[in-house]
């Protein structure tokens, strides 16, 4: 799951990682507010705007704009909210903000050169650790970085067994080329990051920038926290952080009901049982000669009920012109899907528009074959998956 920027920082505030403070706000008069509140607590007279969506680049795109009296702040963040901010991660149509962070202003006036580094903490899947990863050329895209001079670019991997050790985190600090109060400093913030991410059960944290201030302090300006979904049960206070405006809608229905979709661009519905089937399902659909429209696992119960949900939310995809029905009949009876399927489909009118293949493979898949073809509805019943594939092929042409 992911959460806002202001989220994030409030997590790893509670950790004890130096954050960049800042105050949420709703509208323009909030952000007033906001801003001089900041003022008492931190002294700071200059404010930073930044919009908030789940969407990094915002700089670029407009969304984070220094605003240097209340006037300004006033003006920004009633431009900034209700604007569709496009930035190089979003579509083309951006996405809409609803609400700003007003930030102190860490950048001070006459600082000769804050220094910006780069700082993600994730899991190495290929050696099963998690890393720090971090680099000097902070405050730009670190795709950039890593495809122009991947020399800059660190890791550090940390034994699960026992934590990231402090020569782990001096190691960082050194070659970020730090010394005195700013070495120490930083060490602090690389251990407070890391038990940070480890007791959040994040999967991904990415800082960027980290700062080090002319006073020597390093903070975390910027904040993309990824919460593991699997482990919200016991961060309830977290799981309240979901903001399900930022998420497909589609996906956010499919949640409710207990169904595991995701919404891509292709023109083939599917409905498998199991994610790895549904991988499979997916190759196969491309080999045909089409693309999948979504990835969609029904789970081990497809009954009537769950088939015609999983339709209806396939269907809200106007660029389907098939679906690819492919369930394995293991602890579920095949004839029970296809009975399934049948009475989903008589129970949904003429809501289903395309052609439906349906490749039934286990217990009882003869008879749920007969079902199929007997039924009078124009749903074509494979046996094979080749035999599938090539239906979508004819169905598609
Ligand atoms: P992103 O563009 O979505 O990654 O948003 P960031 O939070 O990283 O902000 C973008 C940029 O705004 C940063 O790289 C900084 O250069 C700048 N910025 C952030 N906070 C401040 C601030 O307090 N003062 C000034 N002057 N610039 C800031
Ligand atoms: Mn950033």
């Amino acid at each position: 799951m992911n959460i806002h920027e202001y989220q994030g920082k409030e997590i790893l505030s509670s950790f004890g990682v130096r954050v960049q403070r800042g105050i949420v706000a709703q509208d323009a008069k909030e952000a007033v507010d906001a801003a001089k509140k900041l003022t008492e607590q931190t002294g700071t007279g200059w404010h930073v705007i930044k919009a908030q969506v789940h969407a990094g680049g915002r700089g670029k795109g407009g969304g984070v704009k220094l605003a240097k009296n209340l006037q300004e702040v006033e003006e920004i963040a009633g431009q900034i909210i209700g604007m569709n901010l496009v930035t190089p991660q979003t579509s083309a149509e951006g996405k809409k903000v609803h609400q700003v962070l007003v930030a102190e202003d860490v950048y001070y006036p006459g600082d000769s050169e804050p220094e910006e580094y780069y700082m993600s903490v994730l899991l190495n899947r290929a050696t099963g650790k998690n890393m720090i990863m971090y680099s000097t050329e902070g405050g730009m895209d670190i795709e950039t970085v890593a495809e122009q001079t991947p020399h800059l670019i660190f890791n550090e991997e940390i034994d699960p067994a026992v934590g990231l050790m402090p020569f782990q985190a001096r190691r960082i600090a050194f070659n970020l080329g730090l010394s005195g109060a700013a070495f120490k400093e930083m060490t602090k913030f690389v251990m407070a990051l890391y038990e940070a991410y480890t007791k959040s059960d994040s999967s991904l944290f990415e800082i960027n920038p980290v700062l080090k201030t002319s006073d020597d302090k390093i903070m975390a300006v910027d904040a993309k926290v990824t919460l593991d979904d699997n482990a919200l049960f016991r961060h309830k206070d977290y799981a309240e952080m979901r903001d399900t405006r930022e998420e497909n809608p589609v996906e956010v229905e499919a949640k409710a009901v207990g169904l595991n979709y995701v919404d891509l661009d292709g023109n083939v519905g599917c409905m498998v049982n199991g994610a790895g089937l549904a991988m499979a399902t997916m190759d196969l659909i491309k080999q045909a000669g089409g693309e999948p429209a979504n990835f969609l696992d029904v789970g081990g119960t497809a009954d009537a009920k769950r088939v015609e949900e999983a339709f209806r939310l396939i269907l809200k995809d106007e660029k389907v012109k098939a679906i690819l029905i492919n369930i394995f009949g293991g602890i579920v009876r095949c004839d029970r899907v296809a009975q399934g399927i049948v009475d989903a489909y008589k129970n949904m009118g003429d809501a289903i528009k395309v052609p439906i293949i349906v490749r039934l493979q286990g217990t009882n898949a003869d008879i749920a074959k007969e079902l199929i073809d007997n039924s009078g509805l124009d749903v074509h019943s494979a046996v094979e998956f080749q035999e599938a594939a090539d239906k979508v092929h004819e169905v598609l042409a």
